[in-house]
C-alpha cells in the first residue's frame, strides 16, 4: 500500500513516500519530484552492495546521468574528512545547482549527504532514500544534516530540507539485526511518547516476521509522529524535545562507556526503563509504567535492566551533552505509557539513589 505523508515546513513542504517495492520504480518517483539532468547518488558500501546497481540503473532509465560515490559505512564516515572528497567528486561530474544528491543509506549516508548538498555551491537539491530503520523511522524527516567533529557527534550541521524522502521497507529485510534492533528502540520511543495501541501492538509483535507484516504501516506511524512534532518546531526550539525520551540518560551511559558498550537504540533503551524508574519513584509517572516499557524492550532483545554507571558520572556527562548546557534539566518523563510532559528539573532528579538498576 502507498502512504503519503506532506511535511509542511515553513518555507515549503514536501512529500515523504513509504511503499513497498518502491525502489523497483525509483527512477520515475524521482524524476515526478526533481526533474534534473544529473544525479549524484551518495551510498556506503554495504548498501551498494544490495541496492547501488538497482538505484542507479532504475535513474539512468529515466533520464538522468548519474555518478556514484561509495563510502566506508560507519559513523567514522560523518565526518569532515569525508566531505572534501564529496564535494571533488561533484565538481568532477559538473554537479550544478540544477542537478541533484541522491542519498542512499543510513542515517550516516543521509546526515553526511545531506550536509554536503547543504554547503555544495551554498545548496544543491537532495532527496533522501533512507535504508536502515532508524534513518527510515528517524534521521531522514527533520532536516537535521551533520557532521562530527572529534570532540562529539553532529557538532557542525544545518537545518536542510530534502525535496522528497523515498521509503522502501521492504529494504530493512537485508538490515543486520544489530542495526534493526537499534532501530526498534527509537520505534518503541515514539509508541511510549505518543502512541499507547502502537506501542501495545510493538509488545506483543516481538518477531521480525511478525514485524515485517506490518513494517510499512509500523514505518509509516513512526514517520507521521515525528512529522508532527518536526512541524510544530521546525528549528528545535523546545518542542522536538519529546523525541528526547530516554536519550538524556542514554547519551550520557554511550559517552561514559566511550560509545564502545553499549549502541545508540540500547542506551536509549536502558535510558527509558531508568528515567521512567525515577519519574515512578517521585510520583509523577504511575507505579509499573518503566515494567511495561522494560518488558517491550526484553520482547525485541533490547538491553533493559544492565547495572548503569554511578549517577554521579552519568550526571558530569549530562551537563557536558550540548542540549543540557544550562543548570536545569528538561526531561521527557511519560504522564502514562502513550503520552509524555517535559519537566523542568536540576541534578537533584538524580540524586535519590533508592532505583532499582541505578547505583
Ligand atoms: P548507519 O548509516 O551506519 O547504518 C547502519 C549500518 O547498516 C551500516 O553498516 C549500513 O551500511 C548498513 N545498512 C543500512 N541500510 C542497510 C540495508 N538496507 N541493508 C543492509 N545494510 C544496511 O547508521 P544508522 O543507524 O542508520 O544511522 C545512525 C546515524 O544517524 C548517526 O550518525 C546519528 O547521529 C544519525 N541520526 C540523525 C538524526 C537526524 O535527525 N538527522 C536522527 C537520529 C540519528
Ligand atoms: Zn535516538
Amino acid at each position: 500500500m502507498r502512504r503519503v505523508l506532506n511535511v509542511q515546513l515553513k518555507e515549503r513542504g514536501y512529500p515523504l513516500v513509504i511503499e513497498e517495492g518502491l525502489l523497483e520504480r525509483i527512477g520515475e518517483e524521482v524524476r515526478a519530484v526533481y526533474p534534473a539532468e544529473r544525479a549524484f547518488i551518495l551510498t556506503d558500501r554495504n548498501v551498494d552492495a544490495q541496492y547501488g546497481a538497482k538505484v542507479e540503473s532504475a535513474l539512468r532509465g529515466a533520464g538522468y546521468q548519474t555518478a556514484k560515490m561509495v563510502l566506508e559505512p560507519g559513523e567514522a564516515t560523518k565526518a569532515f574528512p569525508s566531505l572534501v572528497p564529496i564535494y571533488s567528486a561533484l565538481l568532477e561530474n559538473k554537479m550544478t545547482r540544477t542537478d541533484l544528491m541522491i542519498t542512499l543509506g543510513g542515517g550516516v549516508v543521509g546526515d553526511l549527504g545531506g550536509f554536503a548538498a547543504s554547503t555544495y555551491l551554498r545548496g544543491i537539491p537532495f532527496i533522501q532514500i533512507p535504508t536502515s530503520l532508524l534513518a527510515q523511522v528517524d534521521s531522514s524527516i527533520g532536516g537535521k544534516v551533520a557532521v562530527d567533529l572529534p570532540q562529539g557527534k553532529n557538532l557542525v550541521g544545518s537545518f536542510y530540507q530534502p525535496k522528497a524522502v523515498f521509503i522502501d521497507p521492504v529494504v530493512l529485510d537485508t538490515l543486520p539485526e544489530r542495526y534493526f534492533k537499534d532501530g526498534m528502540a527509537e520505534v518503541i520511543k515514539y509508541g511510549c511518547i505518543c502512541d499507547r495501541a502502537f506501542f501495545d501492538r510493538l509488545a506483543a509483535s516481538p518477531t521480525r516476521a511478525q514485524l515485517s507484516a506490518w513494517m510499512d504501516e509500523l514505518v509509516y506511524r513512526c514517520c507521521d509522529i515525528k512529522r508532527q512534532v518536526v512541524e510544530a518546531d521546525e528549528r528545535d526550539m523546545g518542542g522536538r524535545m519529546v523525541l528526547n525520551f530516554g536519550h538524556t540518560l542514554g547519551h550520557a551511559i554511550e559517552k561514559y562507556y566511550h560509545f564502545g558498550k553499549y549502541s545508540h537504540g540500547e542506551a536509549v533503551a536502558l535510558g527509558m526503563v531508568a528515567i521512567t524508574r525515577l519519574s515512578e519513584a517521585r510520583g509523577l509517572t504511575p507505579a509499573g509504567t518503566a515494567q511495561c516499557i522494560a518488558d517491550a524492550l526484553k520482547a525485541h532483545g533490547l538491553p533493559y535492566d544492565d547495572p548503569l554507571p554511578p549517577m554521579a558520572q552519568l550526571l558530569e556527562a549530562i551537563a557536558h551533552d550540548k542540549k543540557n548546557l544550562g543548570a536545569r534539566l528538561k526531561l521527557i518523563l511519560l504522564r502514562q505509557i502513550g503520552a509524555c510532559f517535559i519537566a523542568d528539573e536540576t541534578a537533584a532528579f538524580f540524586e535519590k539513589n533508592d532505583v532499582d538498576g541505578i547505583e
